[in-house]
Parts: structure tokens; sequence; C-alpha cells
């Protein structure tokens, strides 16, 4: 597919699958037209590309839906000098997306082979406001800490406490709650002050388990 197509295609999905859905914020809507997703996702699944829905990627991972990506960042209600944390780089997508509406953005990854293509393709894309670590998320990165944003791209029995703490007075914490690994709550918490916290429940979602020390301890079959 040659880049007029793709570009055609890519602002077609923020339009229809985006803003039509209702989300407004200017910033997201810019940031989604640019990145180009067809760049993270395996080749067999370029021409799928700018679908409505999650694709496998390695691992047995998936790169979430473009709407659920940019529902997750809406919600955070970023500013262009914040620093983000991403729990999940997966794909390298979302943390792509956020790249191009913040200072800088810290992303962990649990499977060491996803850091290194998404690494490779922030490289390639010449998107250098990204760091990318492998670990377990659920512990945060404390040295780059606070964040006024932070999004788990995966689905945990509880919101992780180092990542509460790793948040800044007015900051926000979106992550998916559940107490079965693959069906739970977009939930949003605002840290209000420095033992003060208020959550919201969003809408319900289906992402893969949040694996680690503050996580699920494995992957049900
Ligand atoms: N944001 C990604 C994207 O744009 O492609 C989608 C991420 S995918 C839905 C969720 C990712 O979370 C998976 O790659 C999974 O390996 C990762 N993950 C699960 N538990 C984790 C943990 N404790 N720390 C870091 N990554 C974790």
């Amino acid at each position: 597919m040659d880049d007029s197509k793709l570009t055609e295609l890519r602002a077609r999905m923020v339009r229809q699958q985006i803003e039509e859905r209702g989300i407004r914020d200017e910033a997201v809507l810019r940031a989604m037209r640019i990145v180009p997703r067809h760049l993270f996702v395996p080749e067999r699944y370029q021409h799928r590309a700018y679908d409505d829905g999650p694709l496998p990627i390695l691992a047995r991972q998936t790169i979430s839906q473009p709407y659920v990506v940019a529902l997750m960042i809406a919600q955070l209600m970023l500013s262009p000098d914040d620093r983000v944390l991403e729990v999940g780089t997966g794909s390298g997508y979302a943390a792509a997306v956020l790249s191009r509406m913040v200072a800088q953005v810290y992303t962990i990854e649990r499977h060491e082979k996803l850091v290194t293509y998404a690494q490779a393709r922030f490289e390639r894309l010449g998107y250098d406001n990204i760091q990318v670590r492998h670990g377990d998320g659920t512990e945060g990165w404390p040295d780059h800490a606070p964040y006024d944003g932070i999004v788990v791209a995966a689905g945990g029995p509880s919101i992780p406490d180092p990542l509460r703490q790793q948040l800044a007075v007015g900051g926000r914490l979106v992550i998916p709650v559940g107490r079965k690994q693959r069906q739970q709550w977009l939930v949003r918490l605002t840290r209000l002050g420095l033992n003060q916290f208020e959550a919201e429940r969003l809408s319900p979602v289906a992402f893969v388990p949040l694996i680690g020390a503050a996580g699920w301890s494995q992957e049900e079959d």
C-alpha cells in the first residue's frame, strides 16, 4: 500500500473511530493522525493496521484497538510539558502517540523481544523522547518519578501501590482493573493530595493480564 493511501486510512480511522465516538482532545487526535500505526503491527497485518480492533503482535500480546488507546490517553488530560509513564509497551504504538503530545515518555515491558522491537521503531521514526525498559512495570520506574500521567495497558486485580506512589499530586493514572484476567473496568485514579486519591470507573474493557509483583502472579490458560 502506498503512503498516500495509508495517510488517508489513518485520517479516516481518527475521524470515524475516535472523533465520531466523542473524543475531542485535539492533541490526541493530532498525534494519532501523525503516528504511522502500520509500522507497529507485524507485516502480515499491515493491511489491517487502521481497522477498528486490536491485532496480535509478538509474544502472544496485542496492540490495543485505536479507540481504546485514544480513550485511555484522553483520560490522562495531558499538557505538552508533562512526563508520562506507560506500563506495557507492547508494540510501542501508544508510547509513540504519547511522545507526540508530551515532553518525555517512559515505558516498561516485561517481554524483552517487544522492548527490542519497540526501541527499533522509535529509532527509525526519530522519536527520541521515549525511554524503554525491560522489567516489571507494576513496580513503576522510581528513578524518574513523579509522573504527571501513568497509563497501564494490561489488566490487574487491583491498582499497584508503587504506581499510586509515583504519581504526582494532581496527576492521573488510568488502568484496567478486574477480578478476572481478561475482563476489567477502566479506572482513572487522580491524586488529589499526598494521601488523597479519587477513583472513577470509566468503561468495561478486555485487556491482556498485568503479570508482576503487584499484578497477577501468572497468566491463566
Ligand atoms: N501499549 C501497547 C501498544 O500500544 O501496543 C499495548 C500493550 S498490550 C495490550 C499489554 C502489554 O503489557 C503486553 O505487551 C504485556 O507483555 C505487557 N505487560 C503485562 N504485564 C506487564 C508488567 N508487569 N510490566 C510490563 N509489561 C507488562
